[in-house]
């Protein structure tokens, strides 16, 4: 049922039922705060629910880094009270060329024993991979894995029943001081943060283009997992350097760029990051392409699913049945990782800027909150 809202006054307002404006709500909320959350849509649909369920930890970097060490114990911490599933399974990186194992053995050298280095037959007894090429991989097993599609509304359940007021399918128009503009009325709201994702960028059009945000498109599939396989961690690939700073900045990395640019130019061109993460029900989901733009074609190329497949097929030695396709879209910043603006006394605008939300958005949240002063 739909209805106006309600004229009380909040502590705290949050746009958004993504995992950014779950964890203002929940850390809010722990610190005693009256809190509203107002989502346009029934439920979340957009880059929270879309991902792979990747807590990754241990490859983050600096700021991120930090955020993604606060958060992990906030994840787990969730987990148990909202009752959703969370496997602290680690993430793999594999090595299939020896540039590739070079990196995860300066990688785990400088994470303090957080990293395990594996041969390939402790690579296999994690995880199916079939590619004869496999040299071994590298198990941060710090990092945990979700089911974004059940742990979203998981948390905004647990949320509603620990006295957060949740509307649904109300569409927010603008904020100003103390109250928040939204298409069934105003909410009076002392603080106000607008966790809107990559839509920050049609209620504050101005800051988002002051911080270069565009963005981010990405392609992802989930298939059947071949039979008899296992896979326990999230894994990842020597495409990971293009992708996480705590790899890309090793001494290594710019071997493996360049023998991708000789090699794979197709799956540079298409910014493929070949990672993978398997659901409780056993399935696979795959990823991912990127993309950057203000505005993407409504329309997925069949070229770059073709090319996830083909790079699928090589890691896990057997043909793929495809059960569902979509694209997913994140905010992103060349010039700022998390973009937080005050744009008037009270209104805060949270987004994650690097694709890392779920790693670290609760960890990023938690700094917000220190900054609004709760
Ligand atoms: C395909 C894909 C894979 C990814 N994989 C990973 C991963 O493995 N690990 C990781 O850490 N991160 C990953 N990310 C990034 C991560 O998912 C995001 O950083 C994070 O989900 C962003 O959360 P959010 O709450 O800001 O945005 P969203 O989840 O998009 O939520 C924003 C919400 O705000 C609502 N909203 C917007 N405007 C309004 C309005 N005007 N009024 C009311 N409501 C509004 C939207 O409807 C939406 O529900 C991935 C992202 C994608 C797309």
């Amino acid at each position: 049922m739909v209805s106006r809202v309600t004229p009380l006054r909040y502590d705290l307002a949050v746009v958004g039922a993504g995992i950014i404006g779950l964890a203002h709500a929940a850390l809010a909320r722990e610190r005693g705060m009256s809190v509203v959350v107002v989502e346009r849509y029934d439920r979340a649909v957009g880059a929270s629910v879309r991902n792979f369920g990747h807590i990754g930890v241990t490859t983050q970097e600096d700021e991120a880094l930090v955020h993604a060490r606060a958060g992990r114990e906030y994840w787990l911490r969730l987990a148990a009270q909202a009752g959703f599933w969370i496997q602290p399974a680690g993430t793999l990186i594999l090595a299939r060329a020896e540039d590739e194992h070079a990196i995860i053995e300066e990688f785990a050298a400088q994470r303090d024993g957080s990293v395990r280095v594996l041969d390939a037959r402790g690579v296999r007894e994690i995880a199916s991979i079939a590619d004869p090429r496999l040299l071994g991989g590298a198990l941060c097993e710090d990092d945990l894995r979700v089911s974004s599609v059940e742990a979203i509304p998981a948390i905004a359940s647990y949320l509603a029943a620990s006295g957060v007021d949740f509307h649904f399918r109300t569409n927010v128009t603008g904020a100003s001081t103390g109250v928040l503009h939204t298409g069934r009325g105003d909410i009076e709201a002392s603080t106000i943060v607008v966790a809107a994702g990559h839509d920050t960028d049609m209620l504050f059009p101005d800051l988002a283009e002051e911080a270069n945000i565009q963005r981010c498109l990405l392609h992802m599939l989930e298939v059947d997992a071949p039979p008899g396989s296992v896979f326990s961690p999230v894994i990842l690939t020597g495409t990971a350097v293009l992708r996480y700073r705590g790899l890309s900045q090793r001494a290594a990395a710019q071997s493996i760029r360049d023998r991708l640019a000789r090699d794979h130019p197709d799956l540079l061109a298409a910014l493929v990051n070949v990672k993978m993460s398997q659901r409780p029900n056993g399935r696979l989901v795959l990823g991912d392409t990127h993309a950057y733009a203000h505005t993407h074609d409504p329309f997925r190329e069949e070229e770059l699913d073709d090319l996830l497949l083909r790079e699928f097929h090589a890691l896990l030695g057997a043909p793929l049945r495809v059960r569902r396709r979509w694209h997913g879209e994140y905010a992103h910043s060349e010039t700022e990782d998390y973009f937080v603006r005050e744009p008037v006394p009270g209104v805060f605008l949270a987004c994650v800027t690097n694709g890392t939300g779920m790693s670290t958005g609760l960890g990023f949240a938690r700094s917000v909150l220190d900054r609004v002063g709760y």
